[in-house]
């Protein structure tokens, strides 16, 4: 096998990295990462490395799950593709739907797959427009959606999604897409209650409809717990006066769990912590923990009923329901009922590992606040504790942190000013008590540097 000076050299003469400033590649080199087992991975120099991200949100169930590879061996000697255009169908298709509506919420039971979460989330939005239209309303066609929300990077989920660097990229975003304030107490709340400003934030939901007339608006989406964008769980008042808002205004209501699905706050959605019942329900990440790329929708009756009797749906992918990324999916879900690793989440491992962070937040100089919920956690990176002071992007500490965590041999990532954690589900207690000791390394070091 090659030199990791060798493979640095391969990687820059071809590989265009996504989300990726070429100048910190170039300055750091990249890190090649070879193999990788349980909730570890090995860089080509032999270095162990504990993967606080579980790769990008995603291998839930850890690496190296043999069942999974054998789910998807067997799969492509068996039938390596099929497609289900032409009035067909696959067992892994349909074995992957009776598997799912076992552990989503109940009534969300029908599923159209995709790839991705960015294609679960473009086709989220061409299922509520054509439900409308079917509706004979064909003018509710906006979606509303929040500031520093993550949808997807094709061009319709990236207007759907909040991120002002995302946007600036392309400079104008497709019509049909407004966004409201981010339900962020510790920076937005100001000087009202966490729950009162739940409502408040909340409230400039009815406030966007009304600005774009209810019979324009389509629906509203949000993640459950906003991950790309900070770790940023709303208070509790938040997601009940959302959901109020749009039954009152015959708004479909979609919960991007592509993050929070799968298990990672506790239960199997994120829309089951926070008590929302969505209409659609795009997911991916967690459903194949990673293994294989798919993604799916799930849509409850409401919905599914007016899109199975409106005809023709022109709408899907050539690997909308690939049979090996299907059979992976349906031995994921097998494998996390079998090993009961949500209850785990929710009654062991997410418990410890949130008072073990809270522990260290409460202490730490420059962290402001811990977020999130279940093994999704972000640290808030403040230079002035007291005055709630966030690091400027210039003073760029969340990603000094990121580097000095990955000296040490933790994957931990920087988003904005927030490090965040979203480790496997079959993390330890022992592994948990590895990456606190390491995030904490990276915090004095970080301090250090600020003089803090
Ligand atoms: N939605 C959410 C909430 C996400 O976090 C992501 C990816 O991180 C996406 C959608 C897009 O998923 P993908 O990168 O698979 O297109």
């Amino acid at each position: 096998s090659r030199s990791t000076l060798e493979w640095q050299q391969l990687d820059s003469a071809h590989h265009v990295h996504p989300f990726t400033d070429p100048k910190a590649l170039t300055k750091r080199g990249v890190r090649v990462i070879t193999r990788a087992d349980g909730a570890y991975v090995w860089d080509s120099d032999g270095n162990k490395i504990l993967d606080g991200m579980a790769g990008l949100w995603c291998v839930n169930v850890g690496y190296g799950r043999q069942e999974l590879v054998d789910a998807a061996t067997r799969q492509m000697q068996e039938l390596p593709y099929y497609n289900s255009f032409f009035q067909t169908a696959t067992p892994s298709q349909i074995e992957l739907g009776q598997a799912l509506a076992e552990v989503t919420p109940p009534g969300l039971d029908h599923f159209f797959f995709a790839n991705s979460g960015s294609e679960a989330n473009d086709t989220v939005i061409r299922i509520a427009r054509h439900y409308w239209h079917l509706k004979g309303k064909p003018n509710k066609r906006t979606f509303i959606a929040r500031t520093m929300g993550y949808h997807g990077s094709t061009l319709a989920a990236v207007s759907l999604g909040g991120m002002p660097h995302m946007h600036a990229l392309d400079k104008v975003l497709l019509p049909g897409f407004a966004h409201i304030m981010h339900p962020h107490w510790y920076t937005l709340g100001g000087t009202l209650s966490r729950s009162e400003f739940g409502i408040v934030a909340a409230r400039a939901l009815e406030d966007k409809i009304l600005e774009l007339g209810p019979d324009n608006v389509a629906a509203f989406i949000g993640e459950p717990v906003q991950g790309a964008g900070g770790v940023i769980d709303p208070p509790e008042t938040y997601w009940p006066e959302i959901q109020r808002i749009c039954r009152k205004y015959d708004i479909l209501l979609v919960a991007d769990e592509v993050i929070c699905g799968f298990g990672r706050t506790g239960q199997w959605f994120g829309s089951q912590t926070f008590g929302i019942e969505p209409d659609l329900m795009p997911m991916a990440k967690g459903l194949s923990s990673g293994y294989l790329p798919i993604s799916a929708v799930a849509m409850n009756k409401r919905v599914f009923e007016a899109v199975n009797e409106g005809g023709l749906l022109a709408h899907g992918y050539t690997y909308s329901g690939h049979p090996a990324a299907c059979a992976v999916a349906i031995a994921n879900i097998r494998l996390m009922q079998r090993e009961k690793l949500v209850e785990r989440v929710r009654e062991d491992i997410a418990p410890y590992f949130r008072a073990r962070l809270q522990e260290l937040a409460d202490d730490h100089p420059i962290v402001g606040e811990l977020r999130g919920s279940g093994l999704l956690a972000g640290l808030q990176l403040v230079k002035d504790k007291a005055k709630r002071t966030i690091f400027t992007t210039e003073d760029d500490a969340a990603n000094k942190c990121r580097d000095l965590c990955l000296d040490h041999h933790l994957i931990m990532r920087a988003v904005g000013q927030t490090m965040v954690l979203s480790p496997p589900l079959i993390i330890t207690r022992a592994q948990v008590d590895e990456l606190v000791s390491k995030v904490k390394i990276g915090l004095d070091l970080t301090a250090r540097h600020f003089g803090l």
